[in-house]
């Protein structure tokens, strides 16, 4: 069960304090509290984990101070929605994260020269863009290909960064001791920017690095569902986070591995956009990039890449994350389906439209009732 406080009720107020007094009638319930500090209002949630059909719901939800209490059916308790409960949000570097909002994650698969990146950043400013991906840490499958530049390049992406006024940077890390070189490079530039940390496909049930991730507060997480996981265990993998107080969480679609997908990379999963705004309670993003892994075009002329972003935005993405590289062919790690700096502004003009005609949808079937 989630017992859901009164916006006005804080963990001092009397009627907090009377409900957890109350709860000690069942001690072999575990009780945990949950403060979530909203884009509209601070949430208190009391969860009760363990056998509590003893508990009787309409007597909690008279209790003063409760607003309401919801019976909890799946695992993923704190990030699932369970039927009536609102999304989360978050803010981070002044900029909303939410299941409304809508952002463009664009930029190279990996850091590869300072000439590079600051070509990549310039032209995001150009473009009024605030986010940007980026990978300094890369998972290859091969040992002997390029692995990223590591924590040597984050000071100057990071000054370049502030330079050129973004905001954040979603970059991947593969071991807890990489979130400290991020936090310790930002420290030093006198913190320019913001970074969402990633968790890649191939790290996706790597739960010691969830929990790691979910222990710090410092930087929201961008979770990437596993390339051979079904929804509802990735979903329980991004449980790991929130259980260890982090849910300012991201998550995102990249495709899931198959033949089927055949001749993409991977099989496109967007149809799960809504699926996972209505399961869950964190915004959703997609990654058009690694499940179609290449350039290619339909005889529309329209890159499969775009098609594709098209359909998770029509879907009601929250965010895009896709490669960008002022020189795709010479890109250390995929370039294949990096997208060419040169096409970022008619990409962005593209999504934006697709973004404009899913809110003109959604009036229009909001109007209808249907
Ligand atoms: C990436 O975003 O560069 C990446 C490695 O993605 P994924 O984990 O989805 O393969
Ligand atoms: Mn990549």
């Amino acid at each position: 069960m989630i017992i859901i406080m009164e916006p006005h009720i804080t963990q001092d107020s009397k009627e907090f304090k009377d409900l957890l007094e109350y709860l000690k009638r069942f001690p072999h319930l575990q009780i945990k509290v949950m403060e979530h500090k909203g884009v509209t209002r601070n949430l208190i949630e009391v969860h009760l984990i363990g056998e509590d059909y003893m508990v009787p719901l309409e007597e909690v939800e008279h209790l003063p101070g409760v607003e309401k209490a919801i019976k909890v059916t799946a695992k993923y308790r704190l990030i699932g929605r369970h039927g009536s409960l609102s999304d989360f949000g978050f803010e981070y570097q002044g900029i909303q994260f939410n299941q409304d909002s809508f952002h463009i994650f664009a930029g190279p698969c990996a850091v590869d020269t300072y000439e590079n990146t600051e070509a990549i950043f310039k032209v995001l400013k150009d473009l009024g863009l605030c986010c940007a991906r980026m990978g300094a840490y890369k998972p290859r499958t091969s040992p002997y290909d390029f692995q990223g530049h590591g924590k040597a390049c984050l000071p100057w992406v990071f000054e370049l960064a502030g330079k050129y006024g973004v905001k954040v940077i979603a970059m991947e890390v593969l071991a807890p001791h990489h979130i400290d070189e991020i936090k310790e490079a930002l420290e030093e530039a006198g913190n320019p920017c913001g970074v969402v940390l990633q968790i890649g496909t191939r790290n996706a049930q790597n739960f010691e690095l969830l929990k790691a991730v979910g222990r710090q507060r410092d930087f929201p997480v961008l979770y990437k569902r596993g390339y051979g996981l079904s929804l509802e265990e990735s979903l329980n993998a991004v449980e790991y986070i929130a259980s260890e107080g982090n849910t300012s969480i991201i998550f995102c679609l990249r495709g899931v591995r198959t033949h089927l997908g055949d001749p993409h990379r991977n099989l496109v999963d967007f149809a799960h956009v809504p699926v996972v705004k209505r399961l869950t309670r964190l915004p959703v993003c997609v990654d058009p990039s690694h499940p179609v892994g290449s350039k290619v075009k339909a005889p529309d002329g329209i890159r499969d890449i775009y098609h594709v972003t098209a359909q998770g935005v029509i879907a009601g993405a929250n965010a895009v994350l896709v490669e960008f590289h002022p020189q795709p062919e010479k890109a250390l790690c995929d370039g294949p389906q990096s997208l060419p700096l040169s096409e970022l502004p008619v990409f962005v003009e593209y999504v934006q439209k697709v973004r404009e005609t899913y809110l003109e949808l959604r009036r229009l079937i909001q109007k209808h009732k249907t």
